[in-house]
């Protein structure tokens, strides 16, 4: 299997809580935004808009980048998928597990680190609110750019 795309299952779980949510927010499930967040869901390299609008153009050729644009911000702002990156490489990730990124700032690569690997209780409140996200990241040279 291919390490860069999730398993069917767990695809077919983040399209049933996409369908759900637009659902509740009375969006209709066309399919642009469907294959849309599809892109996002199904991939672990964190696309950015370009390559979204590049992947889904190959099946709906009439779709334009601002399209693709809108339609990322209006998912984030449903909590279904969160930005990552910088400003200039900004990248989707629809894992919403609580995790952090490594950032290489050589390539630009976004790397998913699990708190298994840092120390980090992923607590569901602190002091100041409720945690509805995280969003930590790191930043670094990456070791394929090391080598
Ligand atoms: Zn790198
Ligand atoms: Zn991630």
């Amino acid at each position: 299997m291919d390490k860069m795309v999730i398993s069917e299952e767990e695809l077919t779980h983040r399209l049933a809580a996409f369908e759900e949510k637009c659902r509740r927010r009375g969006l209709r499930v066309t399919n642009q935004r469907r294959e849309i967040f599809k892109t996002v869901a199904v991939s672990r390299q964190h696309p950015s808009a370009e390559t979204v609008f590049l992947a889904v153009r190959q099946k709906m050729p009439r779709i334009s980048l601002d399209t693709v644009y809108r339609t990322l911000a209006s998912l984030e702002k449903m909590d279904l998928l969160i930005r990552v990156g910088t400003p200039e490489k900004e990248r989707f990730d629809g894992d919403l597990r609580p995790h952090a990124h490594f950032i290489c700032t050589r390539c630009a690569e976004v790397y998913d680190i699990f708190p298994s690997e840092f120390s980090y209780k992923n607590p569901t409140s602190l002091s100041c609110g409720n945690i509805k996200h995280v969003n930590v990241q790191f930043k670094g040279i990456c070791k394929r750019c090391q080598s």
